[in-house]
């Protein structure tokens, strides 16, 4: 039984603490040039890392002068899929057209080398859902997802996934959303090493993000973690 974190910044980690996360596959999001080369890297060194290459929006600022490199990195064969990529409304310090305009080119390049994009999409969720149908992205995850409960449809009708954080105990919304999401669609993310309130996320929390999804879902877990897992597969083959 394979558990997954589809959204983690291994990178951060040093590698005595990922030696922990053995039995758990790891999708490695990256946000700049460098943090996706050391994914790579770790990547070669751990078999349960599955590498993603991105430039994460808040960091667009600084990044975005380095576009032909990003491009260059999607374009090698090297990586699994694309992410952290996508537009942040709230927290981003590049204008919103820009991001846009960038995420555009992204999801093409996606296409044109079909690998999975793993996205971040804070307060943009239906604009960034539009973008990926009207392209014809066939894989996107929206991590985190904390977006209309209405666009639950449109997401499983496209074949895209949405990830729940551990924080779902103690964000409403994204147990109301985790409650009405089909099984299908749904996959697990730690996003660490991050804080969120009392929270410490890390992938070790994904074991009891299983239970908590299966009791909601009122299902037991073993056959949680094999549709998480059947999902994830089917994330990654685009
Ligand atoms: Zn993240």
């Amino acid at each position: 039984m394979t558990i997954v974190d589809s959204h983690c910044h291994v990178h951060e980690y040093d590698e005595k603490e990922i030696q922990e996360f053995r039995g758990i596959r790891i999708v490695g999001v990256s946000l700049d040039i460098e943090s996706s080369v050391k994914t790579l890297e770790l990547a070669k060194k751990f078999d349960n890392i599955d590498p993603f290459v991105g430039f994460h929006p808040w960091y667009l600022h600084r990044t975005i002068n380095r576009l032909e490199e990003l491009r260059e990195l999607i374009m090698s064969g090297s990586f699994a899929g694309i992410g952290e990529v996508g537009v942040d409304a709230r927290f981003a310090r590049s204008p919103i057209k820009e991001q846009m305009r960038v995420f555009t080119q992204i999801c093409q390049l996606s296409i044109e080398v079909n690998l999975p994009l793993n996205v971040h999409a804070l307060g943009e969720w239906g604009n960034v859902i539009s973008i990926c149908n009207r392209l014809g992205v066939r894989s996107m995850l929206l991590h985190w997802y904390t977006g209309p409960v209405e666009l639950l449809k449109v997401i499983e009708d496209s074949g895209y996934f949405i990830s729940i954080n551990p924080t779902v105990v103690i964000q409403q919304r994204q147990m109301r959303i985790l409650d009405k999401a089909s099984p299908e669609i749904l996959l697990t993310e730690s996003d660490g090493p991050y804080r969120y309130r009392e929270l410490s996320l890390s992938p070790s929390e994904i074991h009891g993000l299983i239970k908590t999804i299966a009791k909601v879902k009122g299902v037991d877990e073993e056959y949680m973690v094999a549709q998480i897992y059947k999902n994830y597969l089917r994330f990654l083959r685009g």
